[in-house]
């Protein structure tokens, strides 16, 4: 594996005690702590953060965490505290940013499929705006807000139909899937807003694809979402925002995506002298690269094919490898002055589909430590107790203090809901 440049985890470096995040040893984390356990870095999350707001600097604009991507309280909490908004997909996700001190008047609420009760729980909480992104939708919210004597902010996410040119099943913003209303229907869907007693149009939201590394695509989504915004204008609706959306990538392995800066430029100049706020809804350029997975190598399993190094995080644990054949660089914790072997890194669960890293070139022994990088985003929040396994610790990080943010899970905590027949 070359690995020779800088970490994609800026706050992570070879120290005299191995791997290093901020000022605490990898090792360390894991002699107290155990494995598997996700480690993030406050500095790295706090970086990344600060990056969109200075991009965004004399604009008015509102950084929208997507809480899915991390989901963890004290993550939440290092955002609010640095006067984020959230983009939240659940009542649940609401419940998370109130708990960890977010403002409900920087939340939206994105989704195809809110309930009643998450409606009323968002309206209660006096969210900034749902994205809505049906007529069903609108009709339903409409009747809700109204028996709550309250009138919803909207926004319609539209679909503008742009290939985003990333992996298809993270790409959302094109005419054949599930997400936002067609840009022909928005116009007439507005018109019906408008007219709707209990609601109040206040925006337009997009959002095309996750893991963007060309910057052309949503420039073009954004050029059709202003030709539609001065359309609506000239049908007497105006707008008090313009979200678009996340998306933007990270480097993961070789992978050159638009800076921060960059990516926002061209957003800016198109929008540049508009009266209307800029939204955005970074999830993975926020803490993607702000964490990692560490794990210890049960195994090592030579073969005459395949060597294995069985290692005790699994995919219920990080599922994008066996979910989208992703690639997360795999550092040993201590360097060791061995020949390098190739293998596979799998967990020990009961599916082929089980690997973490395939064909890596590693100088290890049995018990050795390995992280896994760029596992800040949609590691944790993706995963699962499939196996009857219980979920890994998390650990954030903050200089020398290592905060046990998540307790590992235990096997009793994974039955307490169910009832044995007696
Ligand atoms: C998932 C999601 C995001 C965050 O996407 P990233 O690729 O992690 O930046 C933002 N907005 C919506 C509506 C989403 O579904």
């Amino acid at each position: 594996m070359t690995m020779n440049e800088d970490f994609p985890i800026a706050t992570l470096r070879q120290g005299a005690q191995g791997l290093m995040i901020e000022e605490i040893a990898l090792a360390d984390i894991a002699a107290r702590f155990g494995t598997p356990t996700y480690v993030y870095s406050r500095a790295a999350l706090t970086t990344a953060f600060n990056s969109w707001r200075q991009a965004l600097a004399g604009r008015e604009a509102l950084v929208c965490c997507a809480v899915k991507a991390n989901p963890n309280l004290a993550v939440l909490s290092v955002f609010a505290r640095l006067g984020a908004g959230f983009d939240i997909v659940s009542g649940g996700e609401l419940s998370r940013v109130l708990a960890a001190g977010g403002r409900a008047d920087r939340v939206v609420f994105s989704g195809v499929g809110k309930s009643r009760a998450e409606m009323r729980q968002a309206l209660d909480a006096d969210i900034a705006c749902f994205n809505v992104e049906s007529a069903a939708e609108l009709d339903r919210l409409n009747e809700v807000a109204g028996e709550m004597g309250k009138t919803a902010p909207i926004a319609l996410r539209v679909n503008p139909d742009v290939d985003p040119k990333t992996h298809p099943y993270i790409s959302t913003g094109l005419k054949n899937n599930k997400f936002g209303v067609a840009f022909v229907e928005a116009l007439a869907l507005y018109q019906r807003a408008a007219g709707l007693p209990h609601l109040r149009v206040r925006g337009i939201a997009c959002h095309i694809g996750s893991q963007l590394l060309d910057p052309t695509p949503i420039q073009e989504a954004a050029s059709r979402v202003l030709a539609l915004v001065d359309r609506l204008a000239a049908a007497g609706i105006g707008l008090d925002h313009i979200d678009l959306g996340g998306g933007l990538g990270i480097r993961y392995q070789d992978e050159t995506p638009p800076t921060i800066a960059d990516y926002l430029a061209p957003l800016l100049d198109l929008t540049q002298g508009r009266p209307e706020a800029l939204f955005f809804e970074p999830g993975r350029s926020l803490t993607g690269n702000a964490g990692l997975l560490l794990t210890r190598i049960e195994y090592l399993k030579p073969g005459e094919e395949k060597n294995f190094a069985i290692v005790d995080a699994a995919m219920n644990d990080l599922a994008r490898p066996a979910l989208y054949d992703s690639w997360h660089a795999v550092i040993p914790v201590q360097a060791r002055a061995l020949p390098p072997r190739r293998y596979d890194v799998v967990g020990p669960i009961c599916e082929s589909g089980d690997f973490l890293a395939q064909a890596r070139d590693l100088a290890v022994l049995e018990g050795d430590l390995l992280a896994l990088l760029s596992a800040g985003a949609y590691g944790m929040s993706m995963s699962s107790n499939y196996n009857t396994r219980p979920r890994a610790a998390e650990i954030l990080v903050d200089g020398s203090t290592a905060h046990l943010v998540r307790e590992r899970e235990t096997v009793e905590s994974l039955f307490k809901l169910e009832h044995p027949l007696d």
